[in-house]
């Protein structure tokens, strides 16, 4: 018994916020058990970012082998989504082994089931109850989709990973992270897309130069974005899905995906009967160390509905058990945090948007310096992308706020620069360090002309 509890910390959600703070606690000496409703892993490892990357790997050979004719290449091929999806699923289940010995090696005790808080230091799971010192919300969220008419018949990411079959025409209705990434695996797997969405443009909170160049080249490819537009009822025809719009128009489509977000996994877990408090959204409401309204219990990652990325959850996690049981208090820090969109082309962005430094800076004490060109591999491939890359500075102290690319790669370049960002460089050090040529990451410190607005 530790404390006359029978564990210190009982988690519940095994995605890569509770496994990562669960495994913390234990190395640390704590007794540690960890609930699951579904499987080891979580959203990033079965049903988010892993898998959504493997099928853009796995679909963008379109495009490279495109690349490939420009350079005397005989290339034809097509693909097999079953195969695809298959890997795919191979690979997964791998992950979830993986993740599964990492709780045993370091003595986390997983349950499967649902867990229900019963008081501040009581778990029921399985028709058991369980005593722990501390709880560790770490549930997640889950896709949501407007309660139109026919509904039912949409998909959203979940399904949309598993589908044996390509659809030949796919219909997406929202303009965020999971929209456009999807929209970027089903085109270049060779179906029609188009993307409805209510507002103007896609990617709503990124930087304007952004949303404009993404949307471009997106369009170039042949995805279609219809804007202000809302989707009204959905009706299973026999030739697919017709989606009619609040506008009076109809889209057919065989699948209607719906990428409009994502809501915390909160729901019949006892926790506003122990007295957390949710936000609005459902979202567990706590503050920079994890605490909720409880004592004791504590909440991170996609639940407390903040930034919702995986490395956040994972470095909320880790800091909780470094706070609670390393004597070494570790808040998190949600500024400067990262991120890509893995569209085709992807995005990279650090720091703050060109809109957000005019409202911090006022627009004269903000210095804009932007590059688009086509990259050096496409003069001879052919392929009409082009690359967008974006610094955000502050005039008065010169410091690079906001780092912004569309383009081959960015993801990868931008995690470089961000710690440029994050360790608060100005442009003058960008300026004084040397390019790697021929690169397209060189722009970034070779752009010397203010952009004139
Ligand atoms: P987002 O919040 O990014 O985007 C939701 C989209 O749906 C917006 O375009 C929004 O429009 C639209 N929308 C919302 N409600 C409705 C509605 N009722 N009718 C029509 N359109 C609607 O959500 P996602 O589902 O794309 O992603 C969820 C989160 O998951 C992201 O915010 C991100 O944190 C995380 N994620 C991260 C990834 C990464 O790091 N690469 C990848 C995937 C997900 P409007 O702009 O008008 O509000």
């Amino acid at each position: 018994m530790a404390g006359g509890y029978d564990y210190d910390l009982f988690t519940i959600g095994a995605g890569s916020g509770g496994v990562a703070g669960s495994r913390r606690a234990a190395s640390y000496g704590a007794r540690v058990a960890i609930a699951e409703n579904w499987r080891i892993g979580g959203t990033c490892v079965l049903r988010g970012c892993v898998p959504k990357k493997l099928l853009i790997y796995g679909t963008h050979f379109a495009h490279e082998m495109a690349d490939a004719r420009g350079y005397g290449w005989t290339v034809e091929g097509s693909l097999d989504w079953g195969k695809l999806v298959a890997a795919k699923n191979r690979e997964t289940d791998r992950l979830e082994g993986i993740y599964k010995n990492l709780l045993s090696g370091a003595k986390v005790e997983a349950m499967l089931g649902h867990a229900r808080l019963k008081d501040a230091h009581t778990v029921e799971i399985g028709g058991k109850t369980f005593t722990s010192k501390y709880i560790l919300i770490a549930s997640g969220g889950r896709p949501e989709r407007p309660a139109i008419p026919g509904i039912e018949h949409t998909i959203t990411s979940d399904e949309a990973l598993d589908l044996t079959a390509l659809p030949r025409r796919v219909v997406i209705a929202g303009g965020g992270f999971i929209a456009v990434e999807f929209a970027g695996i089903f085109r270049a797997a060779g179906a029609e897309v188009t993307i409805v969405i209510r507002g103007d443009k896609i990617l709503r909170g990124f930087d304007e130069d952004v949303r404009d160049h993404l949307t471009a080249e997106l369009k170039k490819q042949g995805i279609a974005i219809r804007t202000g537009e809302n989707i009204a009822r959905i009706d299973r025809t026999a030739a697919g899905d017709r989606a009619t719009l609040a506008s009076g128009g109809t889209i057919e489509a065989d699948r209607i995906m719906y990428a409009t977000g994502r809501v915390p996994n909160t729901r019949d877990m006892g926790l506003e009967d122990v007295g957390v408090h949710l936000d609005k959204r459902g979202a567990v409401a706590v503050d920079e160390w994890q605490r909720t309204t409880v004592p004791g219990i504590y909440a991170i990652g996609d639940v407390t509905n903040r930034l919702n990325l995986t490395p956040v959850a994972i470095a909320e996690g880790r800091g909780l058990a470094e706070t609670l049981f390393n004597d070494n208090p570790m808040s998190m820090d949600h500024t400067d945090v990262p991120s890509a969109v893995f569209s085709q082309p992807p995005v990279g962005t650090v720091g703050i948007t060109q809109a957000e430094a005019e409202r911090l800076y006022g627009v004269e004490g903000v210095d804009i310096y932007r590059a688009t060109f086509r990259p050096m591999k496409h003069t001879i491939s052919g392929r009409e992308e082009r690359t967008m890359m974006k610094l955000v500075v502050e005039a008065a102290t010169g410091r690079v706020r906001g780092v912004h690319m569309v383009g081959a790669d960015a993801p990868e370049i931008v995690q470089g620069v961000a710690i440029a960002v994050k360790a608060g460089l100005t442009k003058k050090d960008f300026d004084r360090t040397v390019a790697i040529h021929p690169t397209a990451a060189e722009e970034f410190v070779l752009m010397r002309e203010k952009v004139k607005r």
